[in-house]
């Protein structure tokens, strides 16, 4: 039988379409789904009987975050590269040396899967204790079929152990291997032939994304990528305009992709398009903070035509060495001048749109009935700190997953 819990005297912000907020309110769950919401006293009655009820005590609520863009599975970490970097030294000086992406290629390639799994297990847990219930996981550092495999398995694996909704992308498309070294029409042809339908069958993608950049695969490259995907009818994400506009937004589109991620060297024909589809605009501001970039996405424009924009963490060892959700969501406000409405909309119900998840990222009736109880007097508090915020308590699927800070919970009946 499915446990019907009343959680009331609470503040919502449900991160719908409207971002409508809900005080003296209530959300009743039935078992992982919500299934009414709103002002406590219009609460109808004959749902009272026999329910569990949990006094959140004026608290604000949210929807369960959701991670859009990680790279959450690799080996090693860069950190060496990173202090040479601090004294001077450049990227393409340890490029040249083996360095960079192809160092933690050939780590990941050599760790096992439960090596694998034991090395990403404490960067989920990191975002979990955040209050992440829905993140998506890239491939993209194994460049084999069995290493692409092996970073999917233990992507699938994370789901299976942790509370949480995981969302997979073949990200085969990332870098060109060295055994491919001067080849990557070829690598393209294994990644879209043959690697993409493989892990398919395997039941092992969920999305398929292209990096389409100027240091990475050209348009036409990135194209048959997504024509595979497309067959498949996998939904496809892009890595577009980060360091340069080689027209990846333009392609992504077309082609109808759920998002485009970066977007540094976006224009306002790219904007417009992406609106035009109904292409998430994922901003990865930790990304940008490491690099040390310059240039910003088109945010007014973005803006004023009403694109969906999304904040993702984007972890990963080269260029967002972080595991927090919430620092990336503060950095957006701080680095993009993103108002904290738009960045808490953009780690919930844009970010669900952009990895395809869907009822999660919005408290609505019908929805999963994920959400995070915050101890905070306005909900902009969430986003104010920059790596202090926590929640008091998570709910995934209807289930209370901890109880943190001070006084325990009480259970009023
Ligand atoms: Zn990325």
């Amino acid at each position: 039988m499915k446990v019907r819990t009343i959680w009331h005297n609470v503040r919502i912000a449900t991160c719908d379409e409207a971002m409508t907020e809900l005080h003296d309110a209530a959300l009743i769950t039935n078992g992982p789904t919500i299934e009414w919401i709103g002002r406590e006293s219009d609460m109808p009655r004959d749902l009272d009987r026999e329910a569990k009820r949990v006094d959140l005590r004026n608290r604000w609520i949210t929807p369960g975050l959701v991670d859009c863009h990680t790279h959450l599975v690799f080996a090693g970490n860069r950190a060496q590269e990173w202090a040479e970097i601090l004294k001077g030294a450049t990227y393409e000086e340890i490029a040249r040396r083996g360095g960079g992406i192809l160092s933690t290629v050939s780590a990941t390639r050599r760790a096992s899967e439960a090596e694998l799994f034991d090395q990403a297990a404490p960067r989920l847990e990191s975002l979990l204790a955040e209050g992440v219930t829905t993140i998506e996981v890239k491939s993209g550092y194994g460049l084999t079929l069995e290493d692409e495999r092996k970073m999917l398995r233990v992507a699938r694996e994370l789901g299976r152990r942790y509370p949480v909704l995981v969302r997979t992308t073949f990200l085969g498309a990332h870098a060109v291997p060295p055994e491919f070294a001067g080849r990557a029409d070829e690598f393209i042809d294994a990644v879209a032939t043959e690697w993409l339908p493989a892990l398919y069958d395997e039941g092992l993608i969920d999305m398929v994304d292209v990096f389409c950049d100027r240091i990475a695969f050209d348009t036409t490259q990135a194209e048959r990528v997504l024509a595979s995907a497309a067959k498949h009818q996998l939904p496809i994400r892009m890595h577009a305009e980060q360091l340069a506009n080689i027209g990846a937004t333009q392609l992504a589109t077309r082609m109808r992709a759920l998002s485009c991620d970066h977007l540094e060297y976006s224009n306002e024909d790219d904007v417009r398009t992406m609106v035009r589809a109904q292409t998430v605009a994922v901003l990865l501001p930790t990304a940008y903070l490491h690099l040390r970039e310059t240039k910003q996405p088109p945010i007014e424009s973005l803006r004023r035509h009403g694109a969906s924009i999304a904040v993702a963490s984007d972890c990963n060892p080269g260029s967002a060495p972080s595991a927090s959700l919430l620092l990336a969501g503060a950095l957006a406000t701080r680095l993009f001048a993103l108002t904290a409405a738009e960045v808490l909309a953009g780690i919930t119900r844009n970010a669900a749109k952009a990895c395809g998840a869907e009822r999660r990222g919005m408290l609505k009736v019908g929805c999963a009935a994920d959400f995070v109880v915050w101890d905070v007097a306005a909900v902009e508090e969430v986003l104010y700190w920059m790596g202090r915020a926590a929640p008091a308590m998570v709910v995934r699927d209807g289930v209370r997953l901890n109880s943190l800070g001070p006084q325990p919970f009480a259970n009023d009946s």
